[in-house]
């Protein structure tokens, strides 16, 4: 607290992020960090730039990045939007196209950022209840709203829309922007970027920092036609011209480049996963059905902080997010690699004793 604060810095919630900690030898399973490393040919990319060019500004219409990625999805590079990281491409998504009069719609479970940005931005937003599954019914976005953001698969549930939901989203919002966040979309989802040509009220937003191990390095993109891509550029050339450094075009077009590595890499999550549900199933665990990187769990008999803090103790970190009474005895678990997996499998056979 400061008196030197401005009354917006008061009144603000700041998002938290997952731990990040200090110590190494932990199982970090909290983020949702890919367990592997990047793509080699990314790493080697970024290498590559490291030098005197540094001194030159990068270039502010990241065009070589945007082309690769209008390529992979069959558009337009004018309907490709990149930014550092999807927070700040959804950052600008909310003050150029949700910030209207009406109240904007997201479920009361999702991505923690919504309405940390809906404060931020002053927009008014109805955080609409979850079906009692813990899926979204779409039924529940068509009436009027400034707008719809919902992430697909759902954070931190893993619940997927199928296309034909979000065309009927789309179909019944036909005056306002549906934004999908698609952070888990590569790990058994079908992504809405096939439905841009034909929808003018999508935008969907995408990161490389799940499904492409590159957290690190703050890549996010949007794709929708061109007239909400250059919303999205008014703010950002309004805020910050140079979002993503020399190392990161670089790393980011050879990552989007590299497909067989991001093919083998998801396919080796997606199954791990499966392997993973299944060892929880069998220690009483039930779950939602997650297409994410992550499963999202309760216990039958103990509660989600006694097992959090069970596996905390044997330097296993998971997430346990209190914020919604329908959902604080879940945990939510990155899914690792094998090794790791193993580690926590077997901790909680120890503390579900
Ligand atoms: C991780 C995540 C993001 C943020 O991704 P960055 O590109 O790293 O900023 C956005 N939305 C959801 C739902 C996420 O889980």
């Amino acid at each position: 607290m400061s008196r030197y604060w401005s009354d917006l810095t008061h009144k603000l919630t700041p998002y938290v992020p997952g731990e990040q900690p200090k110590i190494t030898n932990l199982v970090k399973l909290n983020t949702n960090e890919n367990p592997f490393p990047p793509s080699p040919q990314a790493v080697s990319a970024m290498r590559a730039v490291v030098g005197d060019d540094l001194r030159l500004y990068p270039d502010p219409t990241c065009s070589e990045l945007r082309q690769s990625l209008a390529q992979l999805h069959g558009l337009a590079i004018d309907q490709v939007f990149v930014g550092n990281g999807s927070d700040e491409v959804l950052a600008h998504a909310f003050q150029a196209l949700l910030k209207q009069d009406e109240r904007i719609l997201f479920p009361d479970v999702t991505y923690g950022f919504y309405p940390v940005y809906g404060d931020l931005f002053g927009i008014h937003y109805e955080q609409v209840p979850l079906a009692q599954d813990l899926t979204i019914n779409v039924d529940d976005y068509l009436g009027p709203n400034g707008g719809v953001i919902l992430a697909n698969p759902n954070a931190p549930t893993g619940c997927l829309l199928s296309l034909g939901q979000i065309r009927t989203l789309l179909q019944g919002n036909p005056d306002r922007v549906v934004i999908i966040d698609e952070a888990y979309i590569d790990f058994g989802g079908q992504s809405a970027a096939a439905l841009v040509p034909e929808f003018d009220n999508l935008l969907v937003v995408q990161t490389l920092s799940k499904s492409r191990s590159l957290a690190g390095l703050r890549v996010g993109m949007a794709f929708g036609q061109a007239h909400l891509i250059q919303g999205l550029e008014r703010i950002k050339n309004s805020f910050n011209p140079y979002p993503l450094s020399r190392e990161a075009l670089a790393g980011a077009t050879a990552a989007v480049a590299d497909v067989a590595y991001f093919d083998k890499t998801r396919q080796t999550i997606m199954a791990m996963r499966q392997w993973l549900s299944e060892q929880l199933a069998a220690l009483d665990f039930t779950m939602t059905d997650s297409k994410a990187n992550f499963v999202f769990v309760e216990h039958a008999r103990m509660g989600a902080a006694d097992i959090a803090g069970g596996l905390r103790e044997r330097g296993i970190i998971v997430r346990h997010l209190t914020a919604n009474p329908r959902t604080q005895n879940y945990l939510r678990i990155s899914v690792g690699t094998q090794a790791e997996c193993d580690v926590l499998v077997s901790a909680l056979g120890e503390i579900l004793v």
